[in-house]
């Protein structure tokens, strides 16, 4: 093939290859660049362009560029300022470099233009195949436009422009010169004069172009997602702001910080900051429901005041103890001696291993005021749960969370009302407990006293275990009867007794009156209450074993006083026996005296009430009839026992004490006891009623200043029975003096105060023989 070979005024180009077919212009700057282009134009506007292979050389030598370059057309040029062309041009055809001259002010190549090749038709030396050809084309074509999809910068025309080639080497070469290809790419393409192989290689070429384009693309998109996602959140966080100030609750975002830096500051186990921190995140996540944040809200706010880690020092000043103990309270030695010895033992063993104290006694005789002295003596938290008339478990375990309204048990709410986990917690009538069909109050109960268990007590709302063991447990009870005895044996037991009148009068002069004229804001010297009238109040206004009633009695006192201190600008005001009905009105209680005189069927009996000792008459008729047995009045179920083994024993014994045979057959028995205000029941009553129907049965009268209690088995043996010291101030203050009691009872009268058996008969009896021949009058 015959090669042209040609010399052209040459510019080397920074950053470009020319390719022919390709249209384009560029700025000249350099000297020598501009005096070729010069040169050009005043021949036949033809110019060598070839590329630098380094855009930064200034001088370029025949080594600095690529000997393939490209001939082209000077279409136009145009000067600029600072003596720049900008020169249009359009590439023509393939050329390589003989010998670069360097003489002129410009450079000049000497160059042999490169005709295209076609392997293809070279290698077969056959005429190429048209088929082959036009597929060639359109799959130039569809890359072309798949492209052209992707990059939406390059012109409409030019698509129309390539739609309508149909031949390929000119396809490929406006393709070619067309694309946004880098100057080494395009370089490639121009060193490659042949046909089929330019033609794969810009197949290859526009292919990874597209395939570029499609990861940016898909890049972009990711970008565009993130940020559009970003962008959604914000705008919505900006209205929900928007939403919370307009509805005056901006405070939820600030109040999960606080809860978080609460949390975070909470001396607590790791159980309980991990749960929080579960429902702080809850917290933030549910604002849109305002029911469910103000669940959460409250049971974050109630885990964080619990007093999970914070403890205070026990004082273990014993001497300290006994002073308290003897401040608050008058009397009571051996329950304050009890407690002391508690104290001592608990100092010297290990925590969690005390015993749980249980205070004894009819109520108002100061269990839950010991209880407190307690605690001050210790300089302990106090917190009381009264546990009168609980029946449902949930009442110490608290409800599950899913309960409307559910709350902390009482346990965990006095727990953080103490503030620490190791306060004194008085457990108060834990014999007022039951059990009803929701669940087992006493197990709850077992497990909150129970020193293996308590470290690890679970309350239903709060849902992670509570540390108990080391709250000082204290539970008061009138009776120890209807305690389960499981429970009972986790606890030591203080019995804490009635109060003899004269003891009450001690308590009411030195701590009822000074307490209550404190709390109605009266001085001493404003009130005063003679002994005599507080006498009276103790007999005839109050019923009981304690000072309850005393005390609010002398608050009614109180109050009058104030209200006639203001009225009638008196000075003061004294209470006396005689004026004492103006502030407290009529009598509420007179005592039922012995009997006058003595009578047949009756006998007084003495009982042991949950107020203290009382006296109970019996009454017994004998009327003719069938041998029924008939009981009426105030009889529980024991009682009534005891009144059929009474007669029993009668009937064993009527020979010896000359009771006709067919007594029994022809005459009832109707025995009697008359409504009193407590209700009573226990055996004791036995030999009393037994003796009352000896009385009415033999006509045989019964002595008016005798009083007894005692239990009676078939054989009339007597039975020792409780309460003696309470039955025994009920006998004195009825003024009762000979009382008879079971032998094995002896012990107990030993025990008793002297103030209470003083000018008191006690005849201890072992057999129904002795106490007939007593109480029966000849
Ligand atoms: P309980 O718990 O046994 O039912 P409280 O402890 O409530 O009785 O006592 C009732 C009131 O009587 C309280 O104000 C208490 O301080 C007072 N009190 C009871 N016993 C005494 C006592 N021995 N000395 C001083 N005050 C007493």
């Amino acid at each position: 093939m015959n090669r042209e070979t040609l010399s052209l005024p040459m510019v080397a180009l920074r950053g470009l290859s020319i390719l022919p077919e390709m249209v384009r212009h560029f700025d000249v700057s350099r000297p020598k660049s501009i005096q070729a282009i010069e040169e050009a134009m005043l021949g036949d506007q033809k110019i060598f362009l070839t590329a630098q292979k380094d855009v930064e050389t200034e001088s370029p030598g025949v080594t600095d560029v690529y000997q393939t370059g490209c001939v082209a057309a000077i279409r136009q040029v145009v000067k600029l300022p600072k003596k720049m062309l900008r020169v249009l041009i359009s590439g023509e055809s393939r050329a390589c470099i003989n010998v670069m001259e360097f003489e002129e002010p410009y450079m000049r190549a000497n160059i042999t233009v490169i005709p295209d090749t076609d392997t293809s038709i070279e290698d077969t030396g056959a005429e190429k195949n048209p088929m082959n050809l036009d597929a060639m084309i359109r799959g130039m074509k569809d890359i072309f436009k798949e492209y052209l999809l992707k990059d939406p910068k390059l012109s409409k025309e030019l698509a129309v422009q390539i739609e309508n080639i149909n031949e390929l080497k000119k396809l490929v070469d406006v393709i070619a010169a067309n694309m946004p290809f880098s100057y080494t790419d395009a370089q490639q393409l121009l060193e490659e004069p042949d046909l089929m192989r330019r033609y794969e290689l810009l197949a290859y070429k526009l292919v990874s172009e597209i395939q570029i384009l499609n990861v940016k693309e898909e890049l972009q998109k990711k970008v565009k997602e993130r940020v559009d996602k970003n962008q959604r959140e914000y705008i919505l966080r900006e209205e929900m702001k928007l939403i919370r100030e307009e509805l005056g609750d901006d405070n939820t975002l600030s109040d999960a910080e606080e809860f978080q830096q609460e949390a975070d500051a909470l001396k607590a186990p790791k159980e309980v900051k991990e749960k929080l921190g579960k429902e702080i995140k809850r917290f933030k996540n549910s604002m849109n429901s305002p029911a469910e944040v103000g669940v959460i809200r409250t049971y974050i706010e109630t885990m964080l005041e619990m007093p999970w880690d914070k403890v205070c020092r026990d004082h273990k000043d014993i001497a300290y103890a006994k002073k308290v103990l003897d401040e608050d309270h008058y009397g009571l030695e051996k329950v304050k001696e009890r407690v002391l010895e508690f104290l001592a033992v608990r100092a010297l063993t290990k925590k969690g291993d005390s015993p749980i104290l249980c205070l004894v006694g009819p109520p108002g005789t100061g269990k839950t005021s010991i209880a407190k002295s307690l605690a001050r003596a210790l300089k302990k938290p106090y917190v009381r749960i009264s546990l009168g008339g609980v029946r449902d478990e949930a009442e110490i375990r608290g409800h599950r969370k899913t309960y409307v309204g559910a709350m902390p048990g009482r346990i965990a709410s006095a727990l953080k009302q103490a503030g620490v986990k190791n306060p004194l917690m008085l457990l108060d009538e834990i014999d007022k407990v039951s059990n009803d069909y929701k669940g087992d109050t006493f197990s709850a109960l077992l497990e909150v006293l129970d020193s293996e268990q308590n470290s690890k007590f679970r309350d239903h709302y709060l849902e992670v275990p509570m540390d108990l063991s080391e709250v000082l447990f204290v539970t008061t009870a009138n009776t120890l009867q209807t305690i389960p005895r499981p429970l009972l044996d986790r606890m030591e037991v203080i019995e804490v007794s009635s109060y003899t009148e004269n003891e009450k009068m001690h308590i009411a002069i030195e701590h009822l009156i000074p307490k209550q004229l404190e709390r109605h804001g009266l001085a001493p010297d404003q009130l005063t209450i003679s002994r005599n009238a507080l006498w009276k109040m103790a007999r005839n206004y109050t019923k009981e074993a304690g000072v309850r009633q005393l005390e609010r009695k002398i608050g009614d006192i109180c109050r009058k006083a104030a209200r006639e201190i203001l009225e009638t600008k008196k000075k003061a005001v004294h209470v006396t026996e005689r004026n004492l009905h103006l502030y407290l009105g009529k009598e509420l209680y007179i005592y039922q005296m012995a009997n006058k005189a003595d009578e047949i069927g009756i006998v007084r009996g003495l009982a042991w009430t949950s107020v203290g000792g009382d006296t109970l008459q019996i009454e017994v008729n004998v009327m003719p009839g069938e041998g029924e047995i008939l009981l009426t009045g105030q009889l529980g179920d024991v009682m009534k026992e005891s009144a059929r083994t009474g007669i029993s024993y009668i009937r064993s014994v009527s020979r010896e004490h000359k009771i006709e045979e067919n007594f029994f057959k022809e005459h009832d028995v109707h025995i009697h006891i008359p409504e009193g205000a407590v209700p009573k029941d226990g055996p004791s009553a036995g030999i009393t009623m037994a003796t009352a129907m000896m009385s009415a049965i033999t006509g045989r009268k019964v002595r008016a200043d005798v009083a007894m209690t005692g239990e009676i088995t078939l054989r009339g043996r007597v039975l020792p029975i409780g309460g003696l010291k309470e039955k025994l101030l009920a006998a004195k203050n009825a003024g009762i003096r000979t009382v008879i009691v079971p032998q094995e009872n002896e012990p107990d009268v030993e025990e008793i105060s002297s103030e209470i058996t003083r000018g008191l008969e006690i005849i201890p009896v072992s057999h129904m023989d002795a106490v007939l021949k007593i109480a029966l009058a000849e």
